[in-house]
């Protein structure tokens, strides 16, 4: 039996847009763990590490007060309780400690599309319906606009037709709910991704190598996603011309091939994706048996 305080907790999004890519990213990272009978607590059963299931908004607090050691949870909440706390006088709530690259979106102004407001310029004086009224606030701030911020805790959207707001500003990904509310998307205020943060106080010893092990872990599950080893043989003669056509590519391994002094093997691990034309292209310049295989696990 692990002892209590020698395991990491990591909050996670219960239910909601966050969660499937979070319980993935922990998995990948090689976690097996087993649910809580009240679903709220996974238990890891081969590393030191508890996941919690909370309400997204409920990450940053639970970083905060050193509940969890490890969150995983939107910079659109973030920021806003960060401002929250700031104003509390709470200086470093928790620390983002990588960008995790899914749950993209952006949080951006709405403009009816039969109103009289169509851009900033026209703020002044109007009402602000948001979920997320530190950030804007901040933004009105430091742009010197003066208007009025409504918060509604759901449904933003639909403000402007109940006419309890002249505008919104709301979270977009692909605008459709924009639209679909007769809303014109404008200025963008804030760029949002899932990020992972974590306690800025000291944590136990025992948990600090399983931490570091995480991280690593994490970059290696970020790094394998676009990554991709490539095999072809090739002219020796055409070898400067193929490493410039492979995108992101580390020194590639060259192999001699028996009995051919002029051909080589060359492996190659490719950082990025590697689309038909680069293999179109390494065709041209000579290379011959090209295989792109995914690449499964990586430790830098
Ligand atoms: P909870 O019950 O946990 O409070 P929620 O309703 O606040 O859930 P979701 O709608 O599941 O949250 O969104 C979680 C996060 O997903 C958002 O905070 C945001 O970072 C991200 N996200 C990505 N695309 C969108 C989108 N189109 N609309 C809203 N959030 C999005
Ligand atoms: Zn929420």
């Amino acid at each position: 039996m692990i002892e209590q305080a020698a395991r990491i907790k990591v909050a996670i999004q219960k239910s909601g847009r966050l969660t499937d890519r979070s319980l993935e990213l922990l998995e990948r990272c090689g976690l097996k763990y087993t649910r809580g009978r009240d679903q709220l607590i996974g238990y890891g059963e081969n590393m030191p590490v508890d996941v919690l299931l909370v309400r997204d908004d409920d990450i940053p607090g639970l970083v905060r007060d050193d509940v969890c050691d490890l969150g995983v949870v939107g910079m659109n909440v973030l920021e806003e309780r960060r401002l929250q706390f700031q104003a509390e006088g709470v200086s470093e709530p928790f620390r983002v400690v990588r960008p995790l690259d899914y749950g993209r979106c952006h949080l951006a102004f709405g403009y009816p599309e039969d109103g009289p407001v169509r851009s900033l310029a026209e703020l002044p004086g109007r009402r602000i319906a948001t979920s997320y009224p530190r950030i804007v606030q901040d933004f009105l701030r430091r742009n010197a606009i003066a208007a009025q911020v409504v918060e509604f805790s759901g449904a933003v959207e639909i403000a402007p037709s109940l006419g309890r707001a002249d505008v919104i500003c709301d979270l977009v990904s692909t605008g459709a709910t924009l639209a679909a509310n007769r809303l014109r998307e404008g200025e963008t205020i804030l760029d949002s991704q899932a990020v992972l943060i974590q306690t800025p106080r000291e944590v136990a010893p025992a948990k600090t190598e399983w931490i570091a092990r995480l991280l690593q872990r994490i970059d290696g599950v970020m790094q394998v996603r676009e990554s991709k080893y490539v095999m072809m043989n090739a002219p020796v003669s055409a070898l400067a011309e193929i490493a410039r056509l492979l995108p992101g590519a580390d020194a590639p391994t060259v192999i001699p091939l028996e009995g051919r002094g002029d051909k080589v093997a060359v492996h190659v691990v490719c950082r990025e994706n590697v689309f038909w034309e680069t293999l179109e292209n390494l065709k041209k310049a000579g290379a011959s048996s090209l295989l792109v295989l995914p690449v499964e696990k990586m430790l830098p």
